[in-house]
């Protein structure tokens, strides 16, 4: 499989007609795209690495396939082979894509893991997930290191860097010493791994819980040719920059096969510590990035900077997604930058869902309309469909096979797995309404919604209009218990630099919203905060201030 022509489309109507997936027999990213890719054009820029003191490697798919394949053998001679699961946490190194193309090529399934886990978190993944082995970067050892004990699944344990390493570690370099670069794993019946075969656990955020372990299969990379070649509208020649850690499926959405499958490069950039909004414009304008995919809370900072400082000309195509844009934010970046942000939305447990694509207008706040191969249909709490302008979940309909790029189920967990999967819909437990045009509004998840005196209030509706006020940075909505109107509208705020809580700010703020939203919205509570109670990923846990507001502290 090679590098498959991209549609040309006019209208959303055209392109679904016109899309479709072919997917191959038994199918391997690793074998079938990238070996395949490769030798036929070896010499195809696949990455720009830039690592924190801001040296850059140019790599082409060549390297790729070649240092993935010598990974694989020198694994399979350590014992990893189909079916075994490697927890890999290489923060953005060039070795997390050669471990994980290896990983593919063996049939062992990756569990990627963000590099803020504690050891902790770790014994908490191995144990529930039967890891058998680690891959992490030499900073990262000790605390992995630390896990050992409490996880007899483990037998391997690799370090990559040339850092010291705790006793009985292998290092990365000496595994991919002992492989060979054309090495083909096939199994006692002379099949090579792939098709239904297990590729991922993905975790979840932990948004609203403990994060959950997403499973999915070798064909889920093909899902992610709608978000690469036509959600970021990527071509050969393009650069593109996704902002996520490895360790969550948002970067497979943005830093993999979508980018390979259409042609681009994709642009890594392995900053440690926390981002800073120069650094990243910075970067942007001196690679001269071409397409940027980034969670809103980033554009919220990127807004607040003197963008006429950095030269963008090369940007042409921006896309969001993870939580909802804030309309202020869309125009505040189309006013700086000249462009608008295309936004998507999805989840772990699948590709992308819904998006605005760059034949389409987006509508500032709407995610969008429902992808190519993906029926998705919002029903009523009787499991009916809404008509238009009535909010439901959004669920998908399975009754004509799987989707491209849907999960398998929570890891070992059917009864899960059943709570979501039923009465032949994927029940995402999120909420939206679809306008006359098909656009869907996303209102938020089941639990998030607010119902005060009837009326049915999403909190990023409130969100939105609180912080197109300039005091307000961050927002977070929720309901608490109120004895007349059963829940009231609470906002969580982070303020501006230069503002203090008041009576007078709250007021102020409230009067704010009743102006941009209907008046029944506004928040009678407000409350002041340094910071808000995010996931790693940097979502806001709105269950975290509830369970608290409940709790009385
Ligand atoms: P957990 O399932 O562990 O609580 P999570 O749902 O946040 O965490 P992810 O799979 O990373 O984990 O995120 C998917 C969720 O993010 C969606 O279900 C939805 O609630 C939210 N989301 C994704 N895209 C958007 C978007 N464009 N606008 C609003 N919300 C979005
Ligand atoms: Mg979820």
């Amino acid at each position: 499989m090679h590098s498959t022509g991209k549609l040309t489309a006019d209208s959303y109507e055209e392109f679904l007609e016109r899309f479709s997936v072919e997917v191959p027999e038994n199918f391997n990213f690793a074998y079938d795209f990238l070996d395949a890719e490769a030798a036929t054009d070896p010499t195809r820029p696949a990455m720009v690495h830039v690592d924190d003191d801001g040296n850059r490697r140019d790599l082409d798919l060549a390297f790729f396939s070649s240092e993935s394949s010598r990974m694989a053998q020198g694994l399979a001679k350590r014992g990893i082979g189909p079916g075994d699961r490697v927890l890999v946490m290489l923060y953005r190194r060039v070795e997390w894509w050669i471990t994980v193309l290896a990983l593919h090529k063996l049939g062992a399934v990756a569990a990627p893991g963000p590099h803020l886990l504690t050891t902790k978190d770790i014994e908490f993944r191995v144990d529930y997930a039967g890891i058998k082995a680690i891959v992490c970067e030499d900073g990262l050892a000790e605390k992995v290191d630390a896990a050992r004990a409490n996880c007899p699944s483990l037998t391997l344990l690799v370090g990559a860097g040339e850092g010291a390493l705790p006793e009985g570690w292998t290092r990365f370099d000496d595994i991919i010493a002992d492989g060979e670069e054309n090495y083909i794993h096939t199994g006692p019946d002379g099949r090579r791994p792939g098709g239904a075969d297990p590729l991922y656990i993905f975790f979840t955020s932990g948004t609203t819980g403990m994060p959950k372990m997403v499973t999915h299969p070798h064909t889920y990379p093909l899902g992610h040719l709608t978000t690469g070649m036509y959600w970021h509208d990527l071509k050969p020649g393009d650069l593109h920059l996704t902002l996520s850690d490895t360790g969550w499926a948002k970067s497979v959405w943005g830093k993999f096969y979508g980018q390979w499958l259409s042609g681009a490069c994709i642009f890594t950039w392995d900053f440690r510590g926390k981002f800073t909004p120069d650094s990243l414009l910075g970067i942007l304008a001196e690679h001269r990035i071409t397409t940027f995919c980034a969670p809103p809370t980033v554009y919220r900072f990127l807004v607040r900077e003197d963008l006429s400082l950095y030269d963008l000309s090369a940007l042409r195509h921006c896309t969001t997604a993870g939580e909802l844009l804030n309309t202020s934010v869309f125009e505040s970046w189309k006013q700086s930058t000249g462009l608008n942000i295309y936004e998507g939305y999805g989840q772990t447990e699948t590709c992308l869902q819904t998006a605005t694509f760059p034949f389409m207008e987006p509508k500032p706040g709407s995610i969008g309309k429902p992808c190519p191969g993906w029926d998705l249909v919002l029903l009523d709490e009787s499991g009916n469909p809404c008509p238009t302008g009535v909010e439901g979940e959004i669920c998908i309909r399975l009754s004509e096979g799987r989707n491209l790029g849907l999960f398998t189920g929570y890891l070992d967990e059917p009864e899960k797995t059943a709570t979501v999967m039923y009465d032949g819909y994927y029940h995402t437990g999120d909420k939206a309404w679809a306008d006359e045009d098909g656009y869907f509004w996303f209102m938020g998840r089941n639990d998030d919604l607010i119902k005060s005196s009837g009326y049915r209030i999403g909190p990023f509706e409130v969100e939105t209009a609180l912080v197109s006020h300039p005091a307000v940075v961050e927002a977070a909505v929720t309901a608490v218990p109120d004895p007349v109107r059963g829940q009231a509208v609470k906002a969580t705020l982070v303020l501006a630099q230069g503002y203090e809580p008041s009576d007078e700010l709250t007021r102020e703020i409230q009067d704010h919203v009743k102006k941009v939203t209907a008046p029944y919205k506004y928040p009678r509570v407000i409350d002041y905060v340094d910071e808000l109670p995010k996931t790693i990923s940097g979502k806001i846990k709105r269950a975290e201030i509830r369970e608290k507001d409940e709790s009385g502290n």
